[in-house]
């Protein structure tokens, strides 16, 4: 009896083992069993009563950058104290592997956390900006990762504008180079996995789409149904940190 036919997730894996250059797309979902808040879910205590499109606008940071800077440098702080799940590690571990074989794994994420970073991913594209890449709001001078810490909210040693933060905030461009290599990876990928992500924030979302739409096979790892799932070629239902092992592991 052939199994591959009927499990989804044997079926994932044979498309895993066939691929050679896969494109992972990550979302919040990614980082959740990490214990990273979503924007919502971190909107308690102190922040209870605040705005999610006033934390995350030009306008929102034009009318109080201490407010805005203080969120963000919490934010840093809680993504400081946590660390990669399985599922980060099982990307970083399979980019290792197709390496050998000659093949790559690139991965473009909507996340602004480091996790990918720190389970040894190289991350090609971080498509809304990060937490630790704070930057002057006037001349655009990157500043050093734990600049995202400081407080009181600093300002530009060049310039002397405020540094803000590295984030991409709703109504702003994303960051060229980041989309231009996850368009590229896109479009030259065997095999792009889907994970964590409800595929409902443009142009991010448009990355799957243009997959599909090139005839490349898509896996889903997600426990819910989300905008993506039909697009996928194998949607396996769960989470990340257990399936994305699952599927590395040889
Ligand atoms: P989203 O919150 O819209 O969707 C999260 C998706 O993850 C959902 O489909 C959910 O079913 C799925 N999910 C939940 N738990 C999961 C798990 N354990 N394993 C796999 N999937 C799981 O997130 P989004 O699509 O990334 O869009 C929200 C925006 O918010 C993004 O632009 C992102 O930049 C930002 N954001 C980033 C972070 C982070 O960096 N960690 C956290 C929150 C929000
Ligand atoms: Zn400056």
């Amino acid at each position: 009896m052939n199994h591959s036919v009927t499990n989804p997730l044997d079926r994932a894996r044979d498309l895993v083992d066939a691929a050679d250059r896969i494109v992972v797309f990550t979302g919040a979902g990614m980082s959740a069993e990490s214990g990273i808040a979503t924007f919502r879910d971190a909107l308690t205590g102190m922040w209870e009563n605040h705005d999610p499109m006033v934390l995350a606008s030009p306008d929102g940071w034009d009318a109080d950058r201490d407010m805005v800077w203080a969120w963000y440098r919490e934010r840093a702080a809680q993504v400081r104290s946590t660390e990669p799940n399985a599922g980060h590690l099982a990307i970083a571990r399979l980019a290792d592997e197709k390496a050998v074989g000659g093949g790559s794994v690139q991965v473009v994420t909507q996340n602004v956390d480091d996790l990918h970073e720190r389970a040894g991913s190289t991350v090609d594209a971080h498509l809304h900006g990060g937490l630790f890449a704070p930057r002057c709001e006037a001349c655009d001078r990157p500043e050093p990762p734990d600049v995202a810490l400081v407080a009181p909210r600093p300002d530009c040693p060049v310039c002397g504008a405020s540094i803000r933060p590295g984030v991409v905030w709703f109504g702003e461009m994303l960051p060229a180079t980041d989309w231009q290599r996850a368009d590229e990876a896109t479009r030259t990928c065997d095999l792009m996995l889907v994970v964590g992500t409800s595929g409902v924030v443009y142009p991010a979302a448009e990355l799957p789409e243009r997959a599909y739409r090139a005839g490349t096979p898509i896996i889903e790892v997600n426990p819910d149904v989300s905008a993506l799932t039909r697009l996928a070629t194998v949607p396996l239902v769960g989470s990340a940190a257990e399936l994305l092992p699952a599927l590395a592991e040889r």
